[in-house]
């Protein structure tokens, strides 16, 4: 087996973004270096096709390279994954795209000008930083699967300049399913894409975690939240990030198979971008073998949390944060699962700590909700044990 086969083996499944993030990278460094070759070896004599293809495929992969390198950071936490915004930002890309135009316009019409050539590849490495560098939070799905369609978009171009039809065309499949990856993930998260592609900032404000929680936050223990759930009818679940690090799926398939033995109905409740991979959440669920039809999609379930007893965050948070409701937040228009509609919620999760986006929750500090403060795996396979003694 090559290193790609022990590198998709070696990587648990909640770091696939930053995974493919670096798979993005190093396609588009192999782009652009192709082309920065092609163009050493024929300065000359590149015709016109190939000239408008280099163009395309050296600024789209140099951009991609830098944009995936920062996305991977900020997903790692090697880089501090919040948005960061400064005076004039959207002037200075603006300026940045346009001087890369007029270069690719100047380097296509007068190959001889080695200087526009070059100078269009080193302003589309930076370029790429600052286009990832507005963005963050629970943008960053958007913007992988964006830097996916640039890296295929730059592929295809290479097979234009070589004249490779196999690259031509796996190249636009790339491109074409990550601009509609994008635009469905831009949709379900109530963002237009273009903001998210120019890292648009809109002003907001953050209430500090004193603020949100001083004295509000309530906790629980396994033996009071099995009580709570004793005489529930209709259980939701909220499965999160959280539950794919502690691998819980299987804790909470026991802790559903215990609930609905004792007559409740229990579904889970599916965030398009809960975890951190599309289909996060069901692919471990499907793994425990829950049922399929119990995982119900945001828009449908969430009409119904008012008639909800029991809803059971599961290490989720960015996807339940009632913040997103403040015009001012900063993931303001975020659609999330209205669990703090149910009559009462319990949160699994180890401390107050945020999620992805790094900014408090006003569900922990609602009136109707207890913390219940545990790894994920161990705390909810307490709770089946004291659902079983009921
Ligand atoms: P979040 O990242 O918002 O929150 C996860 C929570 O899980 C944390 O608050 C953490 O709290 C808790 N947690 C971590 N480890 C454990 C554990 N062992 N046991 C119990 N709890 C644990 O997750 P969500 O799923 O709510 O939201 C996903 C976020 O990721 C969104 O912002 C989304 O935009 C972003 N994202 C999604 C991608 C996708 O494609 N789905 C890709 C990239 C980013 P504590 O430390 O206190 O336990």
């Amino acid at each position: 087996m090559d290193c790609r086969g022990w590198i998709a083996i070696a990587t648990p499944m909640t770091h696939m973004p930053q995974r493919t993030a670096l798979s993005h990278a190093f396609g588009a460094l192999a782009a652009a270096l192709v082309g920065i070759a092609h163009y050493y070896d024929h300065a000359t004599t590149v015709t016109l096709v190939e000239r408008v293809a280099l163009a395309l495929e050296v600024v789209l992969g140099s951009l991609t390279v830098t944009g995936s390198l920062l996305a991977f950071a900020k997903l790692q936490g090697w880089v501090h994954g919040t948005p960061v915004a400064y005076p004039g930002q959207n002037a200075v890309s603006l300026v940045l795209a346009a001087v890369i135009l007029v270069l690719a316009g100047w380097f296509i019409a007068d190959p001889a000008a080695t200087w526009a050539f070059y100078g269009m590849a080193a302003l589309a490495f930076l370029f790429g930083i600052t286009l990832v560098m507005p963005i963050g939070a629970a943008d960053m799905p958007v913007v992988i699967a964006l830097l996916n369609s640039y890296a295929g978009l730059a592929g295809s171009a290479t097979g234009f300049a070589l004249d490779n039809n196999i690259l031509i065309i796996a190249g636009a499949l790339d491109g074409a399913s990550g601009l509609i990856l994008a635009v469905l993930m831009s949709k379900a998260m109530n963002r237009p894409l273009l903001n998210v592609v120019f890292g648009r900032i809109e002003a907001s404000t953050a209430a500090s975690a004193d603020d949100v929680y001083a004295g509000k936050v309530r906790s629980t223990t396994a033996e009071e939240f099995a009580l709570l759930l004793e005489d529930a009818r209709r259980v939701v679940i909220v499965p999160g990030y959280g539950m794919a690090v502690s691998q819980a799926q299987h804790a909470v398939r026991d802790l559903y198979l215990a609930l609905e033995k004792r007559g409740a109905t229990v579904e889970f409740a599916i965030h398009p971008v809960a975890g951190r991979m599309p289909g996060h959440m069901n692919v471990l669920l499907a793994e425990a073998d829950i049922p399929y039809e119990r995982m119900i999609e945001m828009d449908t379930i969430n009409p119904t949390f008012e008639t909800v007893d029991v809803a059971i965050v599961i290490g989720a948070n960015d996807v339940v944060n009632s913040n997103a409701r403040a015009s001012d937040s900063p993931i303001a228009g975020m659609p999330i699962l209205d669990v703090d509609k149910a009559r009462m919620v319990i949160v699994v999760k180890r401390s107050m700590s945020p999620g992805f986006a790094g900014i408090p929750n006003p569900l922990f500090a609602a009136e109707n909700t207890l913390m219940y403060f545990a790894d994920a795996q161990a705390g909810i396979l307490d709770v089946v044990r004291e659902v079983k003694a009921l």
